[in-house]
């Protein structure tokens, strides 16, 4: 993916999203980012990054929130905390990677077509469901929404599968999952209160 060379204006930073980026776990000391380029010199994907982790902290801090959670960046990275390790401020920028993906997720404004995104959106969509992540609607459902011809190609492979017993058409589900749901909007509910905290303090 090339690198994004973009000029960027002073009109187009998202204030209540740069101290949304200050407020959540990990973010507390974004401020302090002294733009050294180590999380960028030791993460091993940077080069396939469209910001690297130096940029993407750098406009996130400044409220370049369509840049920021519009990027493939945020879903290349694969939380191997080799970043958070040897950054000399201890910027946490793997955590801010996780709450990134978070809100890029709640607002709609991943990369279209994009797997990563659309494969943790419906593994946590179908955990909400049925506590368990059924494989063949996992897979369809990926295949469908990213590359339906890629889907045609795969018809006979998942054929085989559901032949041979590897894969089935009805979901495994657990128990109690009501109380499972009640944990996980818990948690929404959470991130809801803190973001409304951070856009009513802004
Ligand atoms: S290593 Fe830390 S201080 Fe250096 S650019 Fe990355 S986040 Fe900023
Ligand atoms: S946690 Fe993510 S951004 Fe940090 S070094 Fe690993 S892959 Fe790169």
């Amino acid at each position: 993916m090339p690198l994004q060379q973009t000029m960027r204006y002073e009109s187009e930073r998202d204030r209540a999203f740069a101290d949304w980026v200050e407020s959540i776990t990990g973010g507390e000391n974004v401020k302090g980012c002294i733009q050294c380029g180590l999380c960028s010199a030791t993460c091993p994907l940077s080069i396939y990054m469209d910001y690297t982790p130096r940029r993407l902290v750098n406009l996130a801090r400044a409220g370049f929130k369509d840049e920021v959670l519009s990027s493939f960046t945020i879903w290349l990275c694969a939380s191997c905390y080799a970043c958070r390790a040897e950054c000399p401020k201890q910027i946490k920028v793997t955590d801010i990677m996780y709450a990134l993906k978070r809100r890029a997720i709640r607002e709609g404004s991943y990369p279209r077509r994009f797997p990563i995104p659309i494969l943790a959106k419906e593994f946590s969509r179908m955990i909400r469901g049925f506590g368990r992540t059924p494989e063949t609607f996992l897979v369809a459902d990926l295949f469908l929404r990213t590359n339906w011809l890629r889907f045609l190609d795969m018809i006979g492979l998942g054929l085989n599968l559901l032949r041979t017993g590897r894969m089935s058409f009805v979901p495994e589900s657990i128990q109690g999952r009501d109380q499972l749901r009640r944990i996980l909007d818990s948690v929404d509910g959470e991130s809801a209160k803190e973001e409304r905290a951070v856009k009513e303090a802004a």
